[in-house]
């Protein structure tokens, strides 16, 4: 069922088993699995079932001077499906280093190993819609580089696409059939209410504070509550709820919000292939599209003391006329009529009248394939409904450039905090203060001079690359848009994180987190397959919980949760 909050009465009490906050991935994900079963969820999402420019507003915020971070509210769609209403679809499991302990990564591993969420990846796999969960490259699937032979670096494994599944469009009939399921549209959660007595004071959550912009209110009892509010929300509800706790509720010992993480990216370097190359996607049996990526192998993250680390082959940068391709000339005339998210990179870069001229021409010198290019994109992007994932463009002069996204390690200084202003519904605003250490640009320092090893080993290429203009290439857009992760870290001991194995709060009965927030560490893939597989684990461990039915709850009552 789905229900908005202007049509209840105003400071109506709604009761449920489990409430969940956030319509996003991880908050569709998990209430899909107690679909046709008696446990009564509530969804409440901030925004409604298209883009709303006020509602967007809500999640404006402050960065520290000289952040390098996107404005807050960019890469963060407040609307029923969150950020898979805007996402690339890029889909991989972490590797098992990325739970582990490094010496050499500070604050590193997971209390949690690779086969704790082995379980839950097929299915999430499944529900992002990006085909099998097999992610090594089959036999017949043809090498990036032919010869390549793997050292530091193999090309065997590969990133499967999703659609990119809008996980409100896809899974919206379903939740609305769905009789044991209401979600609740423009209910902006404003505060986690907490109850307890003496020595418990605090230590379950009674029900939680909504609002809507129209000025309604409403009431919530749960039993249980996930916050999947996205991994800027989370701690700042967290550090915004201060009845019992005066430094936010999971925050005793000051980590909401701290250990801040996106991902190191950029577009670097010439490489000059000596072998044939595939550059491009490949369609897996079942429809899904692939692509081999270069990983940098756990061996040499250790032999190297890096953290993790992938690189692709990609086209030359789109605002520099000099690659002499019509299709990159074109998109460079499209920016303005791209998504801010999507458009950074083709927004800088020479822009007066010699470049423009310049762009021109190359579109000039080849219509055909200008033409035929975006025809391709109509076609098997824009309405396809499983859509081309990427640009891909042969260079003219054969010269491509390096695609790498990296690992952040965790850093207790790189944080989110409140700022002094307040939101139209009077939450504290968000201030953002991402940083990045040495050791994030010594990742890809380490990696590109490994990878160029193996390039000249195998005599399959030659990579060049400006080691002393690193740091400032992959800095010139900051941090990477949409990957929000670290800001509630899972740990086994309470000092050093905000949620324990299972994703439940640090010494809160009844409160748990789904989203990357709880990501100790941010590995080198893209994040949402992981969040679904954690979702679908803690949608299990709630379904294992036995608790009495909603109904038999009097008005304004909530059941005593257990502490295990
Ligand atoms: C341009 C772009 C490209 C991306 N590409 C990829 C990719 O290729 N691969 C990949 O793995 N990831 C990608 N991502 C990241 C991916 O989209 C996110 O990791 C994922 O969608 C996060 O899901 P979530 O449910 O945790 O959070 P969100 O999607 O942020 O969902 C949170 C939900 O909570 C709601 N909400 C917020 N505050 C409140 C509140 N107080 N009360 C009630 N509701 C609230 C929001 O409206 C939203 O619907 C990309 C992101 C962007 C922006």
């Amino acid at each position: 069922m789905i229900l908005d909050i202007d049509a209840l009465d105003d400071g109506a009490l709604l009761q449920a088993d489990i409430c969940v906050a956030g319509a996003g991935a991880a908050g569709i994900a998990l209430a899909l699995q107690f679909e046709g079963t008696s446990t009564q969820v509530l969804l409440l999402e901030s925004g409604g079932e298209r883009a709303e420019a006020a509602t967007q507003a809500l999640a404006e915020g402050e960065l520290a001077p000289g952040c390098r971070h996107p404005p807050p509210h960019r890469y963060r769609p407040r609307r029923l499906g969150g950020a898979t209403t805007l996402w690339g679809g890029r889909c991989m499991p972490l590797d098992p280093i990325d739970f582990r302990v490094r010496d050499w990564v500070p604050l590193s591993g997971w209390p949690i190993g690779p086969d704790d969420l082995a379980p839950y990846y097929p299915a999430a796999n499944r529900l992002c819609e990006a085909g099998d969960f097999d992610y090594a490259a089959p036999q017949d699937m043809p090498p990036t580089l032919q010869g390549f032979v793997p050292g530091s670096f193999t090309q065997s494994a590969i990133e499967r696409f999703s659609c990119p599944t809008d996980f409100a469009a896809r899974y919206r009939l379903r939740l609305e059939a769905a009789a044991n399921i209401r979600i609740v549209l423009h209910a902006t959660v404003t505060e986690i209410r907490t109850r307890g007595q003496g020595q418990n004071q605090g230590r379950a959550v009674a029900g939680l504070g909504v609002r809507s912009l129209s000025g309604r209110r409403m009431r919530v009892r749960a039993q249980d509550y996930v916050l999947a509010t996205g991994g800027l929300e989370i701690p700042r509800l967290l550090l915004a709820s201060r009845d019992a706790h005066p430094n936010g509720v999971g925050n005793a010992h000051g980590m909401v919000g701290r250990t801040y993480m996106c991902h190191l990216a950029g577009t670097l370097g010439a490489v000059r292939p000596a072998v044939p190359v595939h550059h491009g996607y490949t369609l897996a049996p079942e429809g899904t599209y692939c692509r081999r990526r270069f990983a940098l192998r756990e061996a040499a993250q250790r032999r190297l003391r890096s953290g993790n680390m992938v690189a692709r082959l990609h086209h030359p940068q789109v605002t520099d006329p000099s690659h002499g391709s019509g299709p990159l000339s074109a998109l460079r005339f499209a920016a303005p009529f791209i998504t801010p998210e999507y458009a950074t990179r083709l927004r800088d870069g020479p822009s007066g009248a010699t470049a423009i001229a310049r762009h021109a021409a190359n579109i000039a010198a080849s219509p055909l394939e200008t033409a035929g290019f975006l025809l391709h994109w109509l076609r098997r992007r824009t309405l396809a409904a499983r859509k081309f994932p990427s640009i891909v463009v042969r260079p003219p002069g054969g010269v491509y450039s390096l695609d790498v996204h990296a690992e952040q390690v965790p850093n207790l200084d790189s944080r989110v905090t409140l700022a002094e202003g307040l939101d139209a519904l009077g939450l504290p605003r968000l201030r953002v203060d991402w940083r990045h250490l040495p050791a994030d640009i010594d990742t890809v320092r380490q990696g590109l001079r490994a990878l160029s090893a193996d390039f000249a080993a195998s005599g399959t290429a030659r990579l060049d690359w400006d080691e002393d203009g690193l740091e400032a290439a992959l800095l010139c857009h900051g941090a990477y848009g949409g990957h929000h992760i670290g800001t509630a870290r899972m740990s086994a001991d309470p000092r050093h994180g905000v949620v324990d194995a299972d994703c439940r709060v640090h010494g809160m009965a009844n409160l748990w987190i789904a989203g990357s927030a709880v990501f100790p560490t941010s590995g080198q893939a893209n994040p949402t397959l992981t969040i679904v597989a954690l979702a679908l684990r803690l949608a299990a461990r709630l379904r294992a919980a036995s608790r009495p039915p909603a109904s038999a709850l009097s008005p304004g009552q909530a059941p005593e949760p257990a502490m295990t």
